[in-house]
């Protein structure tokens, strides 16, 4: 069978995971060791970063641009030294250092507009954060082509089309599915890897828009849906989907199995661990997804798939919000 008509896997990875030099190389051997398969790989901005941006935005516009600048001068030296560490040789180096210094280039600019006008809208909000995601994953295509991997950035305003609900964009799903069919299967046919930044997307007057907090979930979703995907695979800090959040409970198990539906009510219902839209691309085209452990990649993690549903355990997590708790059954 030929690599285009072959189903691709979808990789995404998680910023709680993407802490480091360490971990982005442990991301690429990940999905080094995948590339059999046509790959799709969704990154997440680095651990803190989308916090830290909207940190330098809030500085900024409180005129307060010398520290703003500060926090942008420590964002633009973590990325880096990530690229010192992951990449080799002078010339990819220099070329991403490059490409680094212009996002933060821009982001200054930026810092010095919003000191001036005073007034930070959801638009220029997505225009400042949107960066955090195009970094990493910049970051990890040139790893993998440092590691002779085919690794072909892909910007998400090519593939991923919303409305212009800034800060929280609705994707269309009809453009969305046109979109990176025609980009990225093409890519997949070739033998490259898809290497695409999560959260973001393009509204209809080509500005770049973003899916709302954990959006790279749902970007993998999205992609999964569009290229018929044989399976997505979440890498998160955590050993699966866990009974309860371990931040608030401290003895958790992880969930082996359950159906969409649950996970889709587990998210919506404020567990911290999954997009709430994130299911919803898939609703029509179940495919499994599998919440894996970052740090234990061998370990099975939770499969969410309409395979079986466990009977014996009716209850299957807690999730909390401040003011009500739910139960999923
Ligand atoms: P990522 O950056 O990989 O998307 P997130 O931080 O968005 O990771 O989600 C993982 C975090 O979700 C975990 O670190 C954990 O603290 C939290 N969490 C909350 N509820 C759950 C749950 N039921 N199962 C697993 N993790 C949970
Ligand atoms: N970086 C974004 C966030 O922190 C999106 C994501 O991680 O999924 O919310
Ligand atoms: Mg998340």
């Amino acid at each position: 069978m030929t690599q285009r008509a072959r189903r691709p896997q979808v990789h995404k990875f998680g910023g709680a995971s993407l802490a480091d030099a360490a971990a982005v190389r442990h991301a690429v051997a990940l999905i080094v060791s995948h590339r059999a398969e046509p790959t799709v790989v969704v990154l997440s901005a680095m651990a803190g970063v989308t916090d830290a941006l909207l940190d330098i935005a809030k500085r900024a516009v409180a005129g307060n641009v010398a520290g703003a600048l500060k926090e942008s001068a420590r964002l633009r030296a973590r990325h880096v030294d990530v690229a010192r560490a992951v990449l080799r040789g002078a010339s990819q180096r220099a070329e991403v250092v490059r490409e680094i210094d212009e996002s933060f280039q821009e982001l200054d600019t930026l810092v010095r507009g919003l000191d001036a006008v005073r007034e930070l809208t959801a638009r220029t909000t997505d225009i400042i954060i949107a960066r955090g995601e195009r970094l990493s994953a910049t970051l990890v295509a040139a790893a993998l082509r440092a590691e002779r991997v085919k690794g072909r950035y892909v910007d998400a305003t090519r593939v991923i089309h919303t409305d212009d609900s800034f800060g929280s964009a609705t994707p269309d799903l009809a453009r969305t599915d046109r979109a990176a069919r025609a980009v990225i299967r093409p890519l997949l046919a070739r033998g490259e890897i898809a290497i695409v930044p999560g959260f973001l997307g393009v509204s209809l007057d080509g500005a770049v828009t973003t899916l709302g907090r954990g959006g790279s979930d749902l970007s993998a979703t999205l992609l999964a849906r569009a290229l018929n995907a044989r399976a997505v695979s979440l890498w998160k800090d955590v050993p699966g989907l866990l009974t309860s959040d371990p931040r608030l409970v401290p003895h958790t198990s992880v969930i082996a199995q359950l159906h969409p539906r649950e996970a889709a009510e587990l998210a919506y219902y404020g567990a911290k661990v999954l997009h709430p839209r994130a299911l919803i691309p898939l609703t029509r085209r179940p495919m499994p997804i599998f919440v894996r452990p970052f740090a234990d990649p061998d370990s099975a993690g939770t499969e969410v798939s309409t395979r079986r549903m466990e009977r014996r355990y009716p209850v299957k997590a807690l999730s909390s919000s401040a003011e009500l708790a739910m139960i999923t059954v």
